[in-house]
């Protein structure tokens, strides 16, 4: 399977802004080994879905509700980011468990959503630096894999330590392959065989100039970049770094 390289544009861009980068994205996208995906905030899902039109990017959003529609001011449900465009969505993201108290169970509920929908969650997992620096990473990563994910699972896992997202601060190799060993073994321990195949993504300060090696280590299915995502050369130069697998 490919390597599958997500961008995470957070709260960034205004429209036109986010159709242009999408283009730029777009106009270096073929004949990449590489599967590529950008993921705008929800209003512009549409917008960037017809700017990439018959191109090799694919959109997601970065959350969705746990229900299908209903009285819930404010927030998007799953078959409306599919009827946008979006053929993914990013759940349970660090910045969404921290800033809106998402639980385990509420991104399993979403996830379940989503997939009904027809979208491919994202699904993400990740210790903060306290639970890092008290050794128990790979304890919550394990809670965090068991309760947030249905069964059966079809989509992708990101392993994002949060201690990691936005700081600069790269997980180190030898971390990224422990933890991305871990994450398998629990995958097959808790799904069985279906648990193989699980595409894992890194994040947390992906840029050009660490992908190439990220992307080498053993059990990395692809990158969810944030920051770099913003710039179209950076982007695809992380892309470039992926394998055909
Ligand atoms: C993210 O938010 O998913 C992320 C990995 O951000 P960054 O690449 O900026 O660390």
């Amino acid at each position: 399977m490919p390597q599958l390289i997500a961008g995470n544009w957070k709260m960034h861009c205004l429209a036109e802004q986010a159709v242009a980068l999408a283009q730029g994205i777009a106009a270096g996208a073929h004949g990449l080994a590489a599967e590529l995906l950008v993921c705008p905030t929800a209003l512009h899902v549409a917008a960037v879905a017809r700017a990439l039109h018959g191109s090799a990017v694919a959109v997601g959003g970065q959350d969705c509700h746990q229900s299908r529609q209903g009285a819930h001011t404010g927030d998007i449900a799953a078959p409306m980011l599919r009827d946008a465009g979006a053929g993914w969505v990013i759940l349970g993201h660090s910045e969404r468990r921290q800033n809106h108290g998402e639980t385990d169970e509420l991104v399993r509920e979403k996830t379940l959503a989503a997939v009904e929908a027809g979208l491919i969650p994202i699904v993400c997992v990740g210790e903060t630096g306290d639970q890092r620096a008290g050794g128990q990473e790979t304890e919550v990563v394990g809670w965090q894999i068991a309760g947030s994910l249905p069964k059966p699972f079809a989509g992708v896992i990101a392993y994002e330590p949060v201690w990691a997202i936005g700081t600069g601060k790269t997980a180190t190799e030898e971390d990224v392959a422990t933890m991305h060993a871990f994450i398998r073994e629990e995958l097959q321990r808790q799904f069985g065989n279906a648990g193989q195949t699980v595409r894992i993504l890194y994040g947390g300060s992906v840029k050009a100039a660490n992908a190439a090696s990220l992307l080498a280590i053993p059990n990395v299915g692809g990158a969810l970049v944030g920051g770099a995502s913003l710039d179209p050369t950076e982007f695809l130069t992380i892309a470039r770094a992926a394998q055909a697998g």
